[in-house]
């Protein structure tokens, strides 16, 4: 049994290595996962067609650069989800090394370091040929923002904190009414196919509370054996796709009736609440 991530939070600690490195092709664009610090991770978002890139959250400046001089790209834009030192802490180191007229810096939150441009609800703008639109979507923190990738044959979208593999954030600065929003009327709604690159490796545990709250979800269980396999080979288990956490992620699903009646609750909001709490106390290896 391998041993990982036991509690959901921000890494805090420091270790060198926790994946390996994974590019995935996806027409024009490519995505590079970065793994950083305990269970982060980094995403290199290059357009092929012109070459330009962006990197999501890069809590790891020299991880950043090693990456792009692997790939030959150039870095334009940085991508900030939210203002956690795990997400944003790199942003002034990586500016000084690029220099501030080169690189443009989207966020949804003043604590974040070296905004150039506000990311708000609809916002859209271009690295290179790719078109990205911003999605407001508070609740673990009030400024977090998901950036979606409209390409037409495989879209993505990178969740930092908000969604994770059959998961979510914690609620540290909002409420079950904001997270059913940010997922379920936003997220929720892109393409099926949009494939999901979210903030964390935390899909284990994350599968391991799924199926408790969902024991009879088969989706839960194939997605749990893939996800286990995949870890004690060091591979991510990101990315999954939004038809795929429909399925199995209990906090997309709370609109499921057989979840709300397990759950004693009503609305979805309150399933939410609920499912949050429970998860929040849940010691996924008992
Ligand atoms: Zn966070």
């Amino acid at each position: 049994m391998v041993m990982l991530g036991l509690v959901q939070r921000c890494a805090r600690r420091f270790v060198s290595y926790h994946s390996k490195p994974l590019s995935t092709q996806l027409s024009k664009m490519k995505v590079n996962l970065l793994p950083a610090l305990e269970d982060n991770y980094m995403y290199l978002l290059v357009d092929e067609e012109t070459n330009e890139a962006a990197i999501v959250d890069p809590v790891e400046p020299d991880k950043v650069l090693k990456a792009v001089e692997r790939e030959g790209v150039k870095l334009t834009t940085i991508l900030t989800t939210h203002h956690h030192w795990d997400h944003a802490g790199g942003n002034k180191e990586l500016i000084s090394k690029f220099g501030a007229s080169n690189l443009k810096v989207y966020g949804g939150d003043d604590r974040i370091d070296g905004i150039t441009t506000k990311a708000v609800e609809g916002l859209e703008f271009n690295v290179g040929s790719l078109e990205i639109r911003c999605l407001f979507t508070p609740c673990h923190t009030t400024g977090h923002i998901c950036y979606f990738v409209k390409n037409p044959n495989t879209p993505a979208v990178f969740t930092g904190d908000t969604l994770f593999v059959s998961g979510c954030g914690k609620f540290f600065e909002g409420t079950a009414e904001q997270m059913y929003s940010s997922l379920v009327k936003k997220l929720s709604i892109l393409p099926p196919a949009t494939q999901v690159y979210c903030g964390h490796e935390y899909t284990v545990s994350s599968l391991k509370f799924a199926q408790f709250v969902q024991p009879n979800n088969q989706h839960v269980l194939e997605k749990l054996n893939w996800s286990i396999k995949q870890r004690e080979n060091n591979q991510p288990t990101i990315p999954s796709t939004i038809a795929e956490e429909m399925l199995y992620n209990p906090f997309m699903r709370v609109e499921n009736e057989e979840l709300q009646k397990r759950c004693k609750t009503s609305t979805p909001v309150e399933t939410m609440k609920f499912l949050r709490n429970e998860k929040d106390h849940f010691k996924a290896n008992v």
